[in-house]
C-alpha cells in the first residue's frame, strides 16, 4: 500500500481507538484512493488527508427534557461538522439508542463524499443523539426535539450547516426542529433544515428521493449488464423512509419485492409488497408507536421469521436499507450462495469491509451508499435552491433532476474507474469521484 496512505491509517487507528465504526469507513475509503493518492504527491506536503480525516468540528451537548409521566430524562445530542471545502455542511440528524461519536464520525466522513458525488455544492455533516423514539408519545418527542434545538440552533444556518432527517426523525421531528428554530432566532429561514412538510418549504419527491434514487442508479447499472428489472425480485431490509421510496419504484418498474425487516426479524411476503395498501403500510408503521414489522405480516397475513435476517432468501438483487453493518461475512456468503449477482447499498455501510469485498470477489456487482443512497441529500440540496429561490419546482421537475444527477453518480464513478484503471469497480469509482473534488478544493483553498 502507499506510504502515505499507510502512515494515515496508522495515525487514524492511534488518534481514535474507540471508535470502530469511523475506522471502518475511513479504511474504506483511503485504501480505494490509492490510484489519486500516487499522482498527487503534493498532497502529502499539504497534508491533505490528515486534514480530510479530522472533523472540522465536533459538538456535543447535553439535551435536557421532560417526559410524559413529569421526570426528567437527558439524553446525548451531536453534531459533526466534517468538511466545508465544497458548500455549507450538510446531512441527517439520526435518533437511536445507538447513535453513539464513532457512529456519526463514520457518517459525517462518508456524506462528505456522497454530497460531492451529487454535483451539488454541499459539505459533509451528520448529528443526532442517543435518544430512542420507539415507544415515545408525539408529546415527548416534540418536548425532545424542541431541548434538542435549544443548543443545535447557534451552530446552524442555511448558509453554514443544513441539517436534516435520518433514521429516527422524519418531516414530523424536522417540523418541531423548525419551529424551535424559528421561534428562537426569530427568522423565517427555511433553507436551514431539510426534508419539511410541503407547507412551509418541502420539496416535492424529498421523501421519495432515496428510495427512487437506488432505482435510479440501479437502472444505470442494469443497463450497463444488459439486464431488465422487469421481473426480477428484490430482497430489500429496514421497513422506513428508504425502504418504502425503493418498493414502491421497483413495483412501478415491475420488479417483485419479497422481504423487509425490522429489529427482531423479517417479513417474507412471496406475493410481493406489491399494492398501494401494502407500501402504504409502510409508512404508518414508521410513524406507528411500536414500529414492529411483525404488524405487517399479521395484517396481510404473511410470514414472519423472528430474529432472522432477509439475506438467506434467494433474489436477483438485495438491497439494504437499514442500518450500518447488518451484513457480516456469514452473511455476504449467504447472498452468494443464493446466486445473488447484484448488492446495492440503501443504507450507509450496510456491510462490513470483509462482507464488500468477498462479495465483490465472488461476482456479485456491488454499488456503495455514497452513490447508490445518493439521491436523498440530493434532493434535499435542491429542497435548499428551491427555499433560496423562494419558490418550488413541479413534481416532474425535481423528479427529473433527480434522474440526471442519479446518471451523473454513476456516469462519473464510471469514468474514474476507467481513468484510474481499477476495473468495473463501483466502489472504488465512488470514492475517488467524490474525493477528488474535495481534494480539488482543499488544495486550492490552502491550509485551513
Ligand atoms: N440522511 C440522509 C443521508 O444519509 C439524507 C441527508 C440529507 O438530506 O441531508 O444521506
Amino acid at each position: 500500500m502507499n506510504s502515505y496512505i499507510e502512515r494515515v491509517l496508522e495515525e487514524t487507528r492511534r488518534k481514535n481507538p474507540n471508535e470502530p465504526e469511523f475506522l471502518q469507513s475511513v479504511e474504506e475509503v483511503l485504501t480505494s484512493i490509492e490510484p489519486v493518492i500516487e499522482q498527487h504527491p503534493e498532497y502529502e506536503k499539504a497534508a491533505l488527508l490528515e486534514r480530510l480525516v479530522e472533523p472540522e468540528r465536533v459538538i456535543e451537548f447535553r439535551v435536557p427534557w421532560i417526559d410524559d409521566e413529569g421526570k426528567v430524562q437527558v439524553n446525548r445530542g451531536y453534531r459533526v461538522q466534517f468538511n466545508s471545502a465544497i458548500g455549507p455542511y450538510k446531512g441527517g440528524l439520526r435518533f437511536a439508542a445507538n447513535v453513539n461519536l464513532s457512529i456519526l464520525k463514520c457518517l459525517g466522513f462518508e456524506q462528505t463524499f456522497k454530497n460531492s458525488l451529487t454535483t451539488l455544492p454541499i459539505g459533509g455533516a451528520k448529528g443526532g443523539s442517543d435518544f430512542d423514539p420507539h415507544g415515545k408519545s408525539d408529546n415527548e418527542i416534540m418536548r425532545f426535539c424542541q431541548s434538542f434545538m435549544s443548543e443545535l440552533y447557534r451552530h446552524i444556518g442555511p448558509d453554514i450547516d443544513v441539517p436534516a432527517g435520518d433514521i429516527g426523525v422524519s418531516s414530523k421531528e424536522i417540523g418541531y426542529l423548525f419551529g424551535q428554530y424559528k421561534r428562537i432566532t426569530g427568522t423565517f429561514e427555511n433553507g436551514v433544515l431539510t426534508g419539511k412538510s410541503l407547507s412551509y418549504g418541502g420539496s416535492l419527491i424529498r421523501p421519495e428521493a432515496t428510495g427512487y434514487g437506488i432505482m435510479y442508479y440501479i437502472k444505470q447499472v442494469l443497463k450497463h449488464e444488459g439486464v431488465k428489472i422487469k421481473g426480477k425480485t428484490f430482497v430489500l431490509s429496514g421497513y422506513g423512509n428508504v425502504a418504502w421510496g425503493c418498493a414502491k419504484k421497483i413495483n412501478e418498474l415491475g420488479g417483485k419485492v419479497l422481504t423487509i425487516s425490522g429489529h427482531n426479524g423479517y417479513v417474507y411476503d412471496p406475493e410481493g409488497i406489491n399494492t398501494d395498501e401494502k407500501i402504504d403500510y409502510l409508512l404508518e408503521l414508521r410513524s406507528s408507536k411500536h414500529r414492529d414489522v411483525r404488524m405487517y405480516a399479521e395484517k396481510f397475513g404473511c410470514e414472519f421469521r423472528e430474529g432472522k435476517k432477509p439475506w438467506e432468501v434467494k433474489a436477483d438483487i438485495y438491497i439494504p436499507c437499514a442500518a450500518q453493518n447488518e451484513i457480516d461475512l456469514e452473511e455476504a456468503k449467504k447472498i452468494v450462495a443464493n446466486g445473488g449477482r447484484f448488492y446495492f447499498e440503501g443504507a450507509n455501510m450496510p456491510a462490513t469491509n470483509e462482507a464488500l469485498k468477498y462479495m465483490q470477489e465472488n461476482g456479485v456487482v456491488a454499488g456503495p451508499a455514497k452513490a447508490v443512497n445518493a439521491g436523498g441529500v440530493a434532493v434535499s440540496a435542491l429542497e435548499m435552491s428551491q427555499n433560496s429561490m423562494r419558490y418550488s419546482w413541479s413534481e416532474k421537475e425535481v423528479d427529473d433532476r433527480l434522474y440526471d444527477i442519479m446518471r451523473s453518480v454513476y456516469k462519473n464513478s464510471l469514468a474514474a474507474t476507467e481513468k484510474y484503471n481499477t476495473g468495473y469497480d463501483l466502489i472504488k469509482g465512488a470514492n475517488i469521484a467524490g474525493f477528488e473534488k474535495v481534494a480539488d478544493a482543499m488544495m486550492a483553498q490552502g491550509i485551513v
